[in-house]
């Protein structure tokens, strides 16, 4: 069994993140866990590098190997925005309700064709000593729907409508979110080489 911290507080995405990673090889620990455990600033400017920051950072910390993920939503008529500050895009970290609002009153005027978007996941492995040793990304496109519908998920998943189902990730059961969403892309990519390097250790 392969110890392992999940460097992040957002308890939704430690659910996603416990279904994609295989019980029977990794013992998970939450930060919820570990009163040690620190808050990471997300100071980067790409997904990629607030990823690294959040793993190498509390592993440094730790002394112990940190998975964490970085991740956010970027929608074109908006330039990429809200992007890296997608948790805090209505000013509070993590206010869903009201970054869901602000990105309905800035996509007012936007055209259902223009509405097109896109969640990033950057996933990092760090080693106890605070390197780098897997990075992987995903990306889920979508539709942003012009009010929010459903109660599963987690941040802008009630406005965010997979085309081919017509359902917003809000409404879709977690099984489809599991299988198609930027989080489980990144995974994908991530998973067997972790596996290759557990075995090398
Ligand atoms: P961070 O990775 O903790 O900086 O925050 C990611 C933010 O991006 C979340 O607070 C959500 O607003 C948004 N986000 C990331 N992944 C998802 C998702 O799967 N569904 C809905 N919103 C997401």
């Amino acid at each position: 069994m392969f110890d392992l911290v999940l460097g992040t507080n957002n308890a939704k995405k430690l659910v996603e993140l416990r279904l994609m990673l295989p019980a029977e090889h990794y013992t998970l620990h939450s930060l919820a866990e570990i009163p040690e455990s620190i808050d990471v600033e997300e100071t980067g400017e790409t997904f990629r590098e607030n990823a690294a920051l959040k793993a190498t950072e509390q592993a440094k910390h730790l002394g112990r190997w940190v998975l964490a993920e970085d991740s956010g939503l970027s929608v074109d008529a908006l330039g990429g925005a809200p992007g890296v500050y997608s948790a805090r895009y209505a000013g509070r970290h993590g206010d869903d309700e009201a970054n869901n609002a602000k990105l309905l009153a800035e996509l007012a005027d936007v055209p259902p064709e223009k509405r097109t978007a896109r969640y990033h996941c950057e996933a990092c492995l760090s080693d106890p000593h605070g390197n780098v040793r897997i990075t992987a990304g995903g990306v889920c496109g979508g539709v942003i729907r012009t009010e929010p519908s459903g109660d599963g998920g987690f941040g802008y998943d009630p406005l965010f409508e997979i085309r081919e189902y017509h359902k917003t990730f809000a409404e879709l059961d977690l099984t489809v979110k599991r299988a198609l969403s930027h989080r489980s892309r990144a995974l994908r990519h991530f998973l067997p080489r972790l596996r290759r390097l557990v075995a090398t250790l």
